[in-house]
C-alpha cells in the first residue's frame, strides 16, 4: 500500500487528520502553506517544522498523485500536459496564458460517461473518477510549468469528464482552491461546467460558491438529445427550471452557457432565436465556441459568416454573447479535443 495523498486535503481536513495523531492544528496550516502556497512538496524543505514531524510526514503521506508524461506548447502560448496517475491512467490539463490572467483547465474524470456526439473525450468512454489529490495535483504540476512571474489566476473545470458526476472529489478540490490557507482563490475565479446533471447543480452551489457554466449547445430537445444524450434524462425544461430557481444566480452571478456551433446542426438563425427565448429573464452570459474538429466525429465548424449571423441574432434577442477564440488547437488542447488514450505515445 502506498501512503495516502496529502495534497487532496483542505487545510481544515488536514487539521483533523493531524489532531488524530497528536500533531497540533497550526502545523497543518504550516504544511498547507508550504504545499499549496509555495509549491514545496518535500517535507525536508519545510524548515519551520520540527525535524521529527518532517520525518513523520515523509513516512505517512505521499505528496504527489500524478506524473507528467508529456508537455506540449502551442504557438499561441497554450500548454497541454498529459499526466499519469499511480494506476497508469492518463489525464490532460491545459494552461491558457492571456495578458491579464492565466487560466487552468482541469479534468475531473478519466474519459467521460456522457458520450456527447461532438466531443472527443466522450468518444473515449469512461474509465474512473479522479480523486481530490489527482485534481489538485493538476493545479500544482501545471503551476510548476509557469515562469516565476506568472501564477494560475483562474481554474475552470472544463477538462475531461463530467464534474457533477464526481461531486465529493470536486467539492473537496474546490474547497482547497478557495481556502485562504491553501490556494486562496476568489470564488469568482473558479468555474465548474456541467452538461446538465440537474439533480447535482443545487448541491454543488450549496457546498461551494463557484461560477456555474452549463453546456447548452441547443435550444430544443430534438437537437440537444442528439448532441448531449444526457438531455434525454434531464430535458431542457427541467434544466432551465432548475437554473431559474437557484438562489445564487443573479446579475452579479450569472449562469455561463457554452454553445458549440456546429455546421448545419445548431447554427441557424432560428436556432439563435430559440436560444434567446429559452434564456429570457435568466441572468446569463453565453459563450459561443465554433466546433473544434477532430477525428472522432464528422462535425465541422460553420463558416465565419454563419457564426457572425448567429451571434448577431443572439445579440438582437438580448443574449449577452462572447465568441471564444479557440486556443491550443495545434496541440489538440482546444475544447472537446482532450482525448488522451493509454495506448498513445
Ligand atoms: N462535462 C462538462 C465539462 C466539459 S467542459 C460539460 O459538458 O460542461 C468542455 C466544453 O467543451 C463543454 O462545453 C463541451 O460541450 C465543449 N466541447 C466538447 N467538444 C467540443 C468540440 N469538439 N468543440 C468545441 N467545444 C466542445
Amino acid at each position: 500500500m502506498s501512503a495516502p495523498a496529502l495534497i487532496g486535503l483542505s487545510p481544515d481536513h488536514l487539521r483533523r487528520r493531524f489532531k488524530e495523531v497528536g500533531v497540533p492544528g497550526y502545523r497543518a496550516d504550516q504544511v498547507a502553506e508550504w504545499v499549496y502556497q509555495r509549491g514545496v512538496l518535500e517535507p525536508e524543505a519545510m524548515t519551520n517544522l520540527p525535524q521529527e514531524l518532517r520525518g513523520q510526514l515523509l513516512a505517512d503521506w505521499s505528496f504527489r498523485a500524478l506524473e507528467p508524461v508529456r508537455v506540449a506548447h502551442s504557438t499561441d502560448g497554450t500548454v497541454k500536459a498529459v499526466l499519469r496517475a499511480s494506476d497508469g491512467v492518463l489525464v490532460e490539463a491545459v494552461l491558457i496564458p492571456e495578458e491579464e490572467r492565466t487560466t487552468l483547465c482541469v479534468s475531473t474524470q478519466v474519459g467521460c460517461p456522457l458520450a456527447c456526439s461532438f466531443c472527443a473525450t466522450g468518444a473515449l468512454g469512461f474509465t474512473r473518477n479522479l480523486d481530490a489529490a489527482e485534481i489538485i495535483d493538476q493545479v500544482l504540476r501545471m503551476r510548476e510549468l509557469l515562469p516565476a512571474d506568472r501564477t494560475i489566476t483562474n481554474v475552470v473545470f472544463m477538462g475531461m469528464g463530467e464534474p457533477l458526476l464526481n461531486l465529493p472529489n470536486l467539492i473537496a478540490a474546490v474547497e482547497t482552491l478557495l481556502h485562504p490557507k491553501a490556494f486562496a482563490m476568489a470564488p469568482r475565479r473558479v468555474t465548474v461546467s456541467t452538461a446538465g446533471v440537474v439533480p447535482k447543480i443545487g448541491e454543488l452551489l450549496e457546498a461551494v460558491p463557484v461560477n456555474l457554466a452549463v453546456s447548452l449547445h441547443a435550444a430544443t430537445d430534438a437537437v440537444r438529445d442528439v448532441l448531449v444524450p444526457l438531455n434525454r434524462r434531464f430535458p431542457l425544461a427541467e434544466l432551465m427550471q432548475t437554473l431559474r430557481e437557484l438562489p445564487r444566480i443573479s446579475r452579479r452571478h450569472p449562469v455561463f452557457f457554452e454553445y458549440t456551433l456546429i455546421d448545419g446542426v445548431n447554427d441557424s438563425r432560428e436556432d439563435a432565436r430559440e436560444v434567446g427565448r429559452l434564456l429570457r429573464g435568466l441572468p446569463s452570459k453565453l459563450n459561443l465556441i465554433p466546433m473544434n474538429a477532430h477525428s472522432d466525429s464528422g462535425y465541422q465548424p460553420p463558416p465565419p459568416e454563419r457564426i457572425d449571423a448567429f451571434m448577431g441574432e443572439l445579440v438582437r434577442g438580448g443574449v449577452t454573447t462572447t465568441l471564444r477564440r479557440s486556443r491550443g488547437a495545434d496541440i489538440d488542447a482546444a475544447c472537446g479535443q482532450l482525448a488522451v488514450r493509454e495506448a498513445a505515445g
